[in-house]
């Protein structure tokens, strides 16, 4: 069985706790390996080399960081296919979806690249008579990123590329799900120049986790994954005087207006309802159909429903991939169940779709007439399954969106770009696609949900995630004049 174990230090480490979980083939429902869960000790030795590290790398120049960083992106870029399999093969997502993934999170590194110019600060020359004032961001120290098994290999390139730019070290926490990539992206950041110590990995579950929030040498905890998680994250590292932003879960809805383009909208809808088999944080959840665009807009999606191919994301042909584990899949499947008894239509049941018997598979499915109040609305699902609530007027779409407790992502799809400025506007939701249905924000802008979908006041990576590794200091200074000294008890003043 292949043992996957933990990165401290610059080499592969098998760690001291007997604790470890199983890692499947989501396509077979195999086994393939087994995950080695850190003990506190391993988390303590980790940070104790990520703290010793934090000197030399800072003192590392903004040069030098960039070089590693244009290094890194090159390796990234040449080892595409080797990073994409590993996704697929504990992820299940098909090798496009790992493919597009990777490339989003390249862009990341990227970004990262540009350092020298993100961490400039400001200058005031003459504040006061002889005096300027200039400020300048510094790394926080040891930062921890913990991530979710959605996407193994982009969200930790949302954190760790600025994270390290800025001149931190990382304690990388990644989902036990799907733990392997996470050392294949370790060796390449060593051998991208990255020294021993800077970046570690320690595998886990929440005995890790805790250890993480209650080490008192870890500046930073940057967390994505669900929302009672989140909140948990976001309180226990705040309450132990860490910095923190915790991404939580979301429901994203989709409001389609009567004018809409119904062959682009069902498209989008199917696309972003079913891509990953719905386990995207921006995934389409809830289709909001206003007036008379439903009946036509659910025959669109019914009829395209059928060609979406399931199979093993490691075959070409391939459109749809696996559920993570089995347990996710029936938890998915059991909403099913109940939207019947709660009064919704299921227009296209997934459980009697034609998908492979092995693996965590599960067919697409639509269901129609949903309301608030009902778990199919309520919950988070992850998984296939469009929820459509029908709705009469602009107005009751937008004050549906804004009465949800979640507020990652939306979409508004029309040819009326008066109403698209309006809703962009007036909702409360923190990413917002017009005609665009899965509105990631590119790597230059950044990333986060407002609501439930977010603990902590800054959004991930882009400008903000430099905001977040770093913190500023403001510099008064004045050189010695002897033509300008004196005695002044007085409070100083600038004018
Ligand atoms: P999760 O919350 O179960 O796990 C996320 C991380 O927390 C993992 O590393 C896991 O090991 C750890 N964890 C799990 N239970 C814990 C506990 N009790 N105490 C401490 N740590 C714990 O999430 P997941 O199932 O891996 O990922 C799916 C969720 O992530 C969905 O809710 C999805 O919406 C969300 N997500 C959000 C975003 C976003 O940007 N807002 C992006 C991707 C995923």
């Amino acid at each position: 069985m292949n043992r996957i174990g933990h990165w401290i230090d610059g080499k592969a480490v098998p760690g001291a706790s007997r604790r470890s979980g199983a890692v499947f083939n989501p396509a077979t429902g195999e086994q393939t390996g087994e995950v080695v869960f850190a003990s506190v000790d391993d988390v303590s030795r980790s940070v104790a080399v990520a703290k010793a590290a934090f000197p030399a790398w800072r003192a590392t120049s903004l040069s030098r960081r960039a070089e590693i960083m244009f290094n890194l992106r090159e390796l990234l870029d040449a080892n595409r296919k080797e990073i994409a399999s590993l996704i697929t093969a504990e992820h299940g997502k098909t090798i496009a979806d790992a493919l597009g993934e990777l490339a989003r999170g390249i862009e990341n590194v990227e970004f990262a690249c540009g350092i020298p110019n993100l961490l400039k600060g400001g200058y005031s020359e003459q504040a006061a008579s002889g005096v300027d004032v200039y400020s300048i961001r510094q790394p926080l120290g040891v930062v921890a990123g913990i991530t979710p098994f959605n996407f193994p290999a982009m969200v930790p390139m949302w954190m760790f590329a600025n994270a390290l730019a800025c001149g931190n070290t990382f304690v990388w926490k990644p989902s036990e799900k799907d733990p392997s990539v996470s050392l294949f992206l370790a060796n390449l950041i060593a051998q991208a120049g990255v020294p021993a110590g800077v970046f570690n990995v320690v595998q886990g579950d929440k005995e890790a986790v805790d250890a993480i929030l209650d080490h008192p040498d870890i500046a930073a905890v940057s967390f994505v994954g669900s929302t009672p998680i989140a909140k948990h994250i976001y309180e226990t590292g705040t309450r132990n005087g860490k910095r923190v932003q915790a991404l939580g879960g979301a429901k994203n809805h989709m409001v389609v207006l009567p004018d809409a383009d119904v062959n682009m909208a069902a498209d989008a809808a199917v696309s972003a309802g079913y891509g990953s088999a719905g386990e995207r944080c921006m995934a389409i959840s809830v289709v909001v159909a206003v007036g008379e665009v439903a009946e036509p807009l659910l025959r669109a999606i019914e009829e395209r429903i059928p060609k979406v191919v399931v199979g093993a994301g490691d075959d070409p042909s391939s459109e749809m991939g696996p559920l993570i584990t089995r347990e996710h899949r029936d938890r998915v499947a059991g909403f099913l169940d109940s939207a019947a008894t709660e009064g919704a239509t299921l227009r296209v049941d997934g459980r009697t779709a034609k998908v492979p018997s092995d693996g965590f598979f599960l067919g697409c499915s639509l269901v129609d007439k949903v309301k608030p109040g009902t778990r199919c609305y309520d919950e988070e699902i992850f998984g296939p399954v469009l929820s459509v609530v029908r709705v009469d007027t602009y107005k009751e779409a937008l004050d549906l969106v804004n009465a949800n407790p979640y507020g990652n992502g939306t979409a508004i799809f029309t040819r009326d770009g008066g109403a698209a400025r309006q809703y962009q506007y007036d909702v409360n939701v923190g990413m917002v696609g017009v005609n665009v249905p899965v509105p990631v924000p590119v790597s230059y802008y950044s990333f986060g949900g407002w609501k439930a979908s977010l603990f902590g006041d800054r959004h991930m990576y882009g400008p903000e995630g430099v905001d977040f590794f770093t913190r500023t200091k403001v510099v008064t200074s004045r050189w010695p004049d002897p033509s300008t000294s004196k005695v002044d008890l007085g409070f100083p003043q600038n004018r």
